[in-house]
């Protein structure tokens, strides 16, 4: 590769040239296989190269990839909507397609604010969100990111939002049980609800497990209730953002089904076009869609959006998630994954936490358990285990970001096809890595 490419992406560190994908494998130019153990950025669920999905693209194709949605209406996206409703939480049955994550967590935002108007509460218009957290790179989803280094930057650009902590109640060192913290992280909320103004409070936005900013955690699960019931008190809309934790990762078809709680709204991205098309979705239920259109529309959308081509990619990934059993197999891979990491934990005590659920799956390093303390930043730990892992021929996802602080984290979450075998290269590569 030469230095004079005209391609930038937002670093200058350069990758190698991929060649080509089948399976939970990923092949470089030069001919080195690695296993695609964070599907992208938990994005390729379904795994490379799937023939089922390749096919029913090749078809929509051939009759019309592009029909522009003020033109025309189209097959897939009707029939997508209708299958994708049906993973949804009761009444959550109206599905608005974008083409990643970003776009369909600023759908979520505009949406919610857009009913909030409609129904005479335009002074409603703060979004509260979570600390650190990661919601999208566009100026709205930004807004609502707590991770300094990516919203620094554009601060006079945007409408800085409230945030509150992340729960992050494996780190604390006091005497309340597990549960007890998890309704204290959830009580941040309604201080910071009556700090703001409840009646200046448009929506909350949280990932219900987390992905990348906090390495897959996980709250307590008195949270979950907690945060439904304080939303409800201040007629505060919950928008769970399932952007890396949709489409079957956790072991669920949502994150937030692992919980007896409902969101008002939901992003949906990554694992749902799976890496064949760019596809996204905002759900959301009648009652909010409907008096946005009553008051003259949603004054929101974008060009690509529900493109024929995209659905039938969606739609063949449904159906291979289906036939193929999925997110069944990422519960049941995730728990052999999981109890492999925590083996490892046993063995290397920088290991300070294993977390995640099925396969969207994370380990944290730490100076030691009992004071779980980061690695100092010196290290660059995330950025060597990353390096060496791919030496050795796994991906890996690693970032330095936990709870409030600073902690450098990995993720492990391959194809929900992944086998018992390939479980098992997974973890001598990384046992191999941590050594
Ligand atoms: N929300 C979450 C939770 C994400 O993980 C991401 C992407 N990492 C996004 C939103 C933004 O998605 P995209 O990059 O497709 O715009």
């Amino acid at each position: 590769m030469t230095s004079a490419s005209h391609l930038f992406y937002q670093t200058r560190l350069r990758r190698p040239l991929v060649d080509r994908a089948e399976g939970i494998y990923l092949y470089d130019r030069n001919g080195k296989k690695v296993i695609d153990g964070s599907s992208g950025a938990m994005v390729a669920n379904i795994g490379h190269g799937n023939r089922h999905v390749i096919e029913a693209m090749k078809a929509q194709l051939e009759r019309v990839s592009f029909a522009y949605r003020l033109h025309f209406e189209n097959e897939p996206a009707e029939e997508l909507a209708r299958r994708a409703a049906g993973y949804m939480p009761d009444g959550m049955d109206k599905v608005f397609f974008v083409s990643g994550g970003s776009e369909a967590v600023e759908s979520c935002l505009k949406l919610a604010r857009q009913y909030a108007v409609a129904v005479g509460q335009g002074s409603r218009w703060k979004v509260i969100s979570r600390f650190p957290s990661y919601h999208g790179s566009t100026l709205g989803a930004l807004a609502v990111t707590g991770y300094a280094a990516l919203t620094d930057p554009f601060t006079p650009m945007m409408q800085e939002m409230p945030k509150i902590v992340a729960p992050t109640a494996y780190l604390d060192r006091d005497n309340f049980s597990m549960e007890e913290r998890g309704i204290r992280y959830a009580d941040k909320l309604e201080e910071k609800i009556i700090e703001e103004g409840p009646e200046s409070v448009l929506a909350f936005i949280m990932e219900p497990i987390g992905g990348a900013s906090t390495g897959a955690l996980v709250a307590p699960d008195s949270y979950y209730p907690r945060i439904r019931d304080i939303c409800d008190r201040h007629s505060i809309l919950l928008i769970h953002d399932e952007v890396m934790s949709g489409a079957g990762r956790t072991g669920k078809f949502l994150g937030g089904d692992h919980w007896n709680c409902q969101p008002d709204l939901i992003a949906l991205s990554k694992g749902f076009g799976a890496g064949y098309s760019p596809l996204g979705a905002m759900i959301a239920p009648s009652r909010l869609v409907q008096p946005v259109l009553d008051a003259g529309g949603f004054m929101h959308g974008y060009t690509y959006a529900g493109n024929p081509l995209a659905c039938a990619a969606g739609l063949a990934v449904l159906d291979e998630i289906e036939r193929l059993g999925l997110v069944e197999n990422a519960a049941v891979m995730g728990e052999l994954l999981k109890a492999e990491l925590v083996k490892l934990s046993e063995r290397f005590p920088f290991i300070g936490d294993v977390r995640g659920k099925g396969l969207l799956l994370a380990a944290e390093f730490v100076v030691d358990r009992q004071t779980m303390k980061p690695l100092p930043k010196e290290l660059n730990a995330f950025q060597r285990v990353v390096d060496i892992a791919y030496d050795k021929g796994l991906i890996i996802y690693s970032r330095r970001t936990r709870g409030g602080i600073e902690g450098d984290h990995f993720l492990v979450c391959p194809p929900m096809i992944i086998t018992p075998e390939e479980i098992g290269e997974v973890v001598s590569i990384l046992d191999d890595t941590l050594l």
